[in-house]
């Protein structure tokens, strides 16, 4: 069944969102957690970590603002970025299947982010290749009606996308609650199919998610590589009203960035965000119905043969969700 993207319709104009160089970010990121380093690890960070988790507030400051509406009808590459093949995984799964034992973390009495709750939304959903008259009917984001919900992508050799999702999402949920925070799943293979984009953007809604992370891989031809992060551009039509989350949506999608790029050592995307990892978009239901501060990220290129490496990599997971920690760390103590 081929997917067309609910989540990804084809892009906005692309006006560079955040024109500044990730680098710069980064620069600014790794004083900060350097200096954060001792106050995070009074707090009980984890002791194996290898990077500081706790970014001070300070650590990036930059007036750029999510444009709206971005987009790039001329690149091609984003116009599908999610996975153009329409090709279904195979049944045998060659690829990792490490697990960790989220169950097994337990919230201590305190940390950093003892308080805050913390939205993981697992893209996808294993089983929703069996669902397709479910996830194909129409649910409205406020802009516009799309799928209530897609496949998702897959390796060429087969490893969907669903199940990467939800791989780095227990992953980053051990760590988080590691830190104190209340942690909520969207889905945890635990239904048949979904929950529909709307239903995602209010399970965040509905816990008062203090932040919310759509945890995605993408589609993309062979040789388009890296890792971007969505921010929602400001959208107020029907259901969707962004305006209030724009911002801070923003902040959290430069932290986030920033520290997955330092903890992984992958560069960002070279084919999206001009090399900020960063990309605003008006058109996903799952960002224009959130009301709590939310970002997607796509973790790589599921078609390309080098990031499907990384992507099917237990270690790397780990340091991906690793990445994404560190920065809703950093953006919940900012
Ligand atoms: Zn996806």
């Amino acid at each position: 069944m081929s997917y067309t993207g609910p989540d990804f319709e084809p892009p906005q104009r692309r006006r560079s969102p955040l024109r500044r160089p990730l680098t710069v970010a980064i620069a600014a990121l790794v004083p900060g957690a350097l200096l954060g380093w001792g106050v995070y690890a009074a707090v009980g960070g984890p002791d194996d970590g290898d990077t500081g988790g706790s970014d001070r507030a300070g650590a990036v400051r930059t007036s750029a603002a999510p444009s709206a509406g971005a987009s790039s009808p001329g690149d091609s590459a984003s116009a599908f970025p999610h996975g153009d093949d329409g090709k279904k995984p195979a049944g045998s799964s060659p690829a990792p299947t490490s697990k960790t034992s989220p169950s097994a973390a337990q919230p201590p009495a305190s940390g950093p982010l003892k308080g805050k709750v913390v939205v993981i939304d697992p893209g996808h959903n294993p089983a929703n290749f069996q669902h397709a008259s479910e996830i194909n009917r129409k649910v409205n984001v406020g802009t516009h009606w799309k799928e209530c919900d897609t496949t998702g992508t897959a390796t060429n050799a087969g490893w969907p996308e669903a199940k990467f999702t939800l791989d780095v999402a227990h992953r980053l949920r051990t760590l988080l609650e590691a830190q104190g925070a209340t942690v909520k799943l969207t889905q945890d293979g635990d239904r048949p199919y979904g929950p529909c984009v709307d239903e995602r953007a209010r399970i965040g809604n509905e816990a008062h998610a203090d932040a919310a992370i759509s945890i995605h891989a993408d589609g993309s031809g062979a040789g388009n590589r890296g890792f971007h992060v969505i921010m929602p551009g400001p959208v107020h039509e029907g259901a969707a009203d962004t305006r209030a989350i724009a911002a801070p949506s923003a902040e959290l999608g430069k932290r986030v960035a920033g520290n997955f790029v330092r903890v992984t050592g992958t560069a960002p995307s070279n084919y999206l965000g001009e090399g900020t990892g960063l990309v605003t978009r008006t058109d996903l239901g799952g960002l224009n119905l959130s009301t709590v501060p939310k970002v997607f990220i796509e973790c790589g290129n599921m078609r390309d043969s080098k990031d499907a490496a990384l992507l099917t990599s237990g270690s790397w997971r780990q340091k991906a969700a690793q990445g994404m920690s560190e920065g809703i760390v950093s953006f919940l103590r900012g």
